[in-house]
């Protein structure tokens, strides 16, 4: 579903960010990221969805060439699905609005259809009666859980996340961990960055830990935990576990 081949990317002529990073997540896999701050987690996700440009290999996402000019990113950002740290629901909308904008406005989806998604959506994590609030109205625990329905409206065929419980008080956290929990069960497609070794030892099928720009280690959950292979990889997780 997701194929990373031998992608180098530069934020400056001297500062290389991604070094010859190659994965790949296939349909209804899991796949955590995790890794030291400033190691390259966010700027590979975002390279998936072509949010941020890479000078070299190659990323494709169902088919689709993310680095090709020719291709469609509107049409591809649309089907991957993406939840960052920040919830950047628009503030100024209900939250109804905010789960139906892009249905409307990049699929085309009447506004009948739209919020009848929107609702089943919210039911589904847990906020039916939230409809008609503003996000401002919302704890952060339930804004991130929006923002998860809220691309989940686009029918994605794959979710990305970037720390998307990270800037959360602790007791909103497995609020938010549930609903993802529930949706890797579903089968859905997640490539996750998160240090939560729970969320990761619950439902995640592989493991990538990247250190510096480089993918150091990119194994199956039992392996990873039981032994990763690198000194980087023990050392970060005898951290944080
Ligand atoms: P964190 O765990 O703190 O979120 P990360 O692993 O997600 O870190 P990135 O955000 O991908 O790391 O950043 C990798 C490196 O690239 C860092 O050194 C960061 O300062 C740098 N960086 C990130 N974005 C840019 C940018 N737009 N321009 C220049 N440098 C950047
Ligand atoms: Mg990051």
């Amino acid at each position: 579903m997701i194929e990373i081949s031998h992608v180098n990317k530069w934020y400056s002529p001297t500062f290389q960010v991604l070094t010859d990073c190659t994965t790949s997540v296939t349909k209804g896999e899991v796949v955590v990221v995790c890794g030291p701050s400033g190691s390259g987690k966010s700027t590979l996700i975002k390279c998936v969805n072509a949010l941020e440009p890479f000078q070299e290999g190659e990323i494709s996402v169902d088919g689709t060439k993310v680095n090709d000019p020719k291709t469609d990113l509107p049409k591809l950002r649309s089907r991957v699905g993406m939840v960052f740290q920040h919830f950047e629901l628009f503030p100024h909308l209900k939250i109804i609005e905010n789960l139906c904008l892009a249905q409307q406005k990049v699929l085309g989806r009447p506004y009948d259809k739209a919020v009848a998604k929107g609702k089943q959506l919210l039911e589904r994590v847990g906020l039916k009666e939230q409809a008609d609030k503003f996000p401002a109205q919302l704890s952060g625990g339930q804004q991130q859980r929006v923002a998860i329905a809220r691309a989940l409206a686009m029918d994605p065929i794959v979710m990305l996340f970037d720390e998307p419980t990270s800037a959360l008080d602790p007791e909103m956290v497995s609020e938010v961990l549930d609903v993802m929990v529930d949706l890797a069960r579903e089968g859905m497609t997640m490539m996750v960055v998160t240090h939560e070794m729970g969320f990761a030892r619950k439902v995640a099928n592989r493991v990538i830990f990247m250190d510096r720009g480089e993918i150091v280690e990119d194994a199956e959950k039992e392996d990873f935990f039981g032994k990763p292979r690198s000194d980087r990889a023990q050392k970060f997780l005898s951290k944080i576990l």
